[in-house]
């Protein structure tokens, strides 16, 4: 009754270890449990037929963690809300792009993010984050957690032990530090956060306290094919999915992975608070790891390109794109140390002028589209300042150097000398 799926679950031949852009094409997944269909049907259901009374106890009694899994077994279909053929084979998917042992999927990155921060955070507990973060990670932890007795404190992303210490100090006395959040490479301006320093603080913390902190970390730029943060000290590894992963700006969806320890209460927060991911939305996410590789491969090359001609463009004061880090920038040995040296395909530059210069750019693209979001097939454009983060405070987003004559572009799959046309009209404007 309960099915193996080990040999679907493939990671060697003989002594090879496979690739995850390799098994992305039939990992988890058996033909022969879906009348030998190649792909996985889309299982549009809600709920699960059992094949006898004592099956579905069987069932529940796992779920609900009421017993251990005997050996090999496998925890059965229930309900959609718990878990669904789409996506349990996605969730393994997903997950070896990092080498975790669990991985689980959301209605959208937010629901990732808070449902991982609700399994973790209780009354009275703070929460240290580095900054700038995702707007809407920023607004939660800024105005809505504190409603529920949850202070935070936050550090500035792109420097040393000498910023996040004394962050986890003030941290310390305000109540018990539950988790450290980090989004590295940072949202719009690519600072980085040093994971094995945040590592090291939640150990040192966890002694200190008798209760270590959770690392958690979006890796929604760089990952999974750049950055894989659970080896540089990360406990959970978020996703907005709805970006590079899905990578054709059709769908919304989160994902979160980790040790299976780990991810057990948040699958447990997901189940009733409901943030699962859809069957159809999971279904398309399969068909886009499949050609996750080539995409992010080739909007980082273009990337590379435009940032170079952005670098020597008269009306562009600075292009804050990761391969043009100095050495001497603090940045630079995490760069090379966590991200391998791989810049990616989002990046914020600054042109000379104000609001209305950088108004006019985005005003006269062409073939760029001006839209918030990013890691799609095709580049976009926006002004973080009064978009992606117009609920940031302006003296914080000063202070982070989210100016008004920054935008922000991601840089999709198109050819890229079409792409430098587009720019040097629309930098003619100013
Ligand atoms: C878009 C984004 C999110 C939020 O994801 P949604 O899928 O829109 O909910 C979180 N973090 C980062 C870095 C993002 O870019």
């Amino acid at each position: 009754m309960t099915k193996t799926r080990k040999d679907f679950r493939r990671k060697f031949i003989g002594n090879h270890r496979l690739s995850p852009e390799s098994q992305m094409m039939g990992y988890g997944y058996d033909p022969m449990l879906s009348e030998g269909a190649l792909k996985p049907p889309v299982f549009m259901t809600s709920t699960f037929v059992f094949e006898s009374a004592k099956a579905g106890k069987d069932f529940f009694e796992l779920a609900y963690g009421k017993r251990q899994a005997a050996e090999g077994e496998e925890p059965g279909l229930i309900y959609s809300r718990i878990n669904n053929p789409d996506l349990e084979v996605l969730e393994d998917r997903l997950a070896l792009w990092e080498d975790a042992e669990k991985g689980l999927t959301f209605s959208s990155g937010m629901a990732a993010i808070s449902t991982c921060l609700w399994a973790y955070l209780r009354p009275g507990d703070v929460i240290v984050h580095s900054a700038p973060v995702y707007g809407g990670t920023e607004y939660l932890i800024r105005n809505i957690l504190p409603a529920f007795g949850i202070q935070s404190v936050e550090f500035e992303a792109g420097g040393d032990e000498a910023t996040l210490a004394p962050a986890i100090e003030q941290a310390k006395k305000l109540g018990r530090v539950a988790v450290i959040y980090t989004e590295t490479p940072a949202n719009p301006t690519n600072d980085l956060v040093d994971l094995h320093m945040c590592r090291d603080l939640a150990d040192k913390l966890g002694e200190e306290q008798g209760h270590r902190p959770v690392v958690m970390t979006d890796n929604t730029f760089l990952g999974p094919l750049w950055q894989k943060p659970l080896s540089h000290g990360a406990d959970i590894v978020i996703y907005s999915l709805t970006k590079y992963v899905a990578g054709h700006s059709d769908v919304v969806a989160g994902g979160a992975v980790g040790a299976a320890d780990v991810m057990a209460p948040v699958a447990g927060f997901r189940t009733i608070l409901g943030t699962m991911c859809d069957p159809h939305t999971g279904w398309l996410i399969m068909r886009s790891l499949e050609t996750l590789k080539i995409r992010m491969t080739e909007s980082a090359n273009n990337a590379r390109k435009i940032a170079e001609y952005l670098r020597d463009h008269p009306k562009v004061s600075k292009v804050h794109y990761l391969g043009f880090l100095e050495e001497s920038d603090p940045c630079y040995s995490i760069f090379q140390e966590q991200c391998g040296g791989a810049a990616g395909s989002t990046f914020a530059f600054d042109v000379d002028g104000d609001e209305a210069a950088a108004f006019r750019v985005l005003d006269n693209l062409s073939i760029i589209k001006l839209a918030v979001s990013l890691g799609g097939t095709e580049s976009l454009m926006e002004h973080p300042f009064a978009m992606t983060h117009s609920d940031v405070p302006d003296d914080v987003k000063n202070r982070l150097g989210i100016t008004e004559s920054m935008l922000r572009i991601s840089v999709g799959i198109e050819n890229v000398d079409d792409l430098i046309a587009d720019l040097s009209q629309a930098l003619d404007s100013i």
